[in-house]
């Protein structure tokens, strides 16, 4: 049976990066475990007169590079070694853009479908009190995640804020604007991704054409602009998953790209699949007025078929391991961009680097979000605020240098002779800028 728990994987994919780096075993102890967890009851007087005590957790994995960083994720199935595993990818994930930052990441085990918004900032309020001595804009800095959002952030930056007696908004990322938020932030995770892609596409000459007027418009704008769907030379394009990540990559790969033709997306209900391609605008419509995308008039497709299309570019935008042994071989797009964190097993990395098929793996492709929250912290402690173009431009620098890294850690140990997947570069670029700033610092 194939692993699935999600911090085994994480372990299991740096023992396979550290075994061809030569890591030595003290490094790679220190690596293969969170530096603190932190597990914490929280209880909360809710509406009907009764208090409910909840369980909390903050692991922070690795802050050798900096304060360590990472969503806080709300979730009736949430887990210990869920959110061990996030806080290890986290640490990956700021290593491999070179933020000034460890990895970390939080979770409160609840079902934020049955509670009131009383209920809620009540619960986010508690949590921060309890975790509260640990975090900080030097320490550690949370963000929104899985059934968390920016006000639910607001509410947790003003009880810090209360408890450390100023106003704390480097403390957390992902804030409305006007209390800290920063511009670009709601479509950071997919625009970081598209300029992954189009790094990628020129790597194997795919033939994606950009459009570089709109390379940093703001999405405001581009959401207003009508759908074109190119007629010739399309780039075709399926994404698995229509919520934040996968509605943006919908509407920015078809703005970005003047070729770029998405003919399949999908959501926990199914899938829909049009030669001819379908329109972001509709799309977004028939989501947001049917709560599907199946409810499009369009050849209907399981997400089981949406992965093994003849579609050039693959992008899982939902759930993890959905790529695996037994479906890898079937694959056919050239290109895997994993905006969904885990979506690929590691038997599945080894197929689908065996079919040339190029992956970006899900710490390089969706670190558009952590980075864009970077630089909210960085507009927070200097209190001077960016516009979006200040923002994309950027993030664009940082994702592409990431990309190039990842590609030339591979080449360099093919000079080697040792014939590596991409996510095992970009482990090892990751890996080594935590163990110099661990080396660096003495600990080892
Ligand atoms: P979301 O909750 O907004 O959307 C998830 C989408 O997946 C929904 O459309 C849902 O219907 C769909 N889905 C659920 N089950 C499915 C199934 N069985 N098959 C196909 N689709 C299914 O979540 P999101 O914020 O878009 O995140 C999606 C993925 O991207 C997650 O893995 C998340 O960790 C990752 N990610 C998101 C961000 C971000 O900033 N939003 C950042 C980094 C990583």
């Amino acid at each position: 049976m194939e692993e699935l728990n999600p911090f085994k994987i994480a372990q299991k994919q740096l023992d396979e990066a550290a075994k061809i780096m030569e890591l030595d075993e003290a490094t790679h102890a220190m690596l293969r475990e969170p530096m603190r967890t932190l597990i914490v009851t929280i209880p909360v007087k809710m509406d009907n007169g009764t208090t409910k005590v909840f369980t909390g957790f903050r692991v922070q994995y690795n802050d050798a590079r900096g304060p360590t960083k990472g969503g806080i994720r709300w979730h009736p199935e949430e887990s210990l070694d869920t959110v061990k595993a996030l806080a290890a990818w986290m640490t990956w994930k700021t290593a491999i853009v070179d933020l000034p930052y460890g990895g970390g990441k939080g979770g409160i085990i609840c079902n934020p479908k049955e509670m009131s918004d009383a209920e809620k900032e009540r619960l986010a309020r508690g949590y921060i009190r309890a975790i509260g001595r640990f975090i900080g804009p030097e320490k550690d800095i949370p963000a929104p995640d899985v059934y968390t959002n920016p006000q639910i952030m607001a509410w947790m930056m003003d009880e810090y804020s209360k408890i450390v007696g100023y106003n704390a908004f480097g403390v957390i990322t992902g804030k409305p604007l006007g209390i800290g938020g920063s511009k670009g932030r709601a479509d950071a995770t997919a625009r970081g991704g598209m300029y992954v892609l189009r790094e990628a596409t020129r790597y194997i000459k795919m033939d994606l054409e950009e459009n570089a007027e709109n390379m940093y418009k703001p999405y405001e704008e581009l959401e207003k602009m009508e759908d074109s769907i190119p007629k010739e030379n399309a780039i075709t394009i399926a994404i698995q998953g229509y919520g934040n990540a996968g509605q943006f990559a919908h509407l920015l790969v078809t703005r970005l790209f003047k070729n770029a033709k998405v003919v399949a997306v999908s959501d926990s209900k199914g899938g829909i699949y049009s030669e001819d391609g379908l329109p972001f605008k509709k799309m977004r419509k028939t989501k947001q007025n049917t709560g599907s995308v199946i409810n499009y008039e369009a050849k209907k497709i399981t997400n089981e078929e949406l992965l093994e299309l003849d579609v050039d570019i693959l992008i899982p935008a939902a759930l993890e391991n959905v790529i695996h042994r037994d479906n890898a071989d079937k694959i056919k797009a050239k290109i895997v961009l994993e905006l969904a964190n885990g979506p690929t097993t590691p038997e599945a990395d080894e197929i689908l680097h065996k079919k040339n098929i190029l992956v970006l793996p899900d710490f390089l492709a969706n670190a558009g979000g952590v980075t864009v929250s970077y630089f909210e912290w960085v507009q927070n402690i200097t209190g001077y605020y960016w516009d979006f173009e200040e923002v994309y431009e950027k993030l664009d620098k940082k994702m592409s240098k990431a990309f190039w890294d990842v590609i030339n850690k591979q080449k360099e140990y093919k000079e080697k002779g040792k014939d590596i997947h991409t996510r095992t570069a970009a482990y090892i670029v990751s890996i080594e800028r935590v163990v110099k700033a661990m080396k660096d610092r003495g600990w080892l």
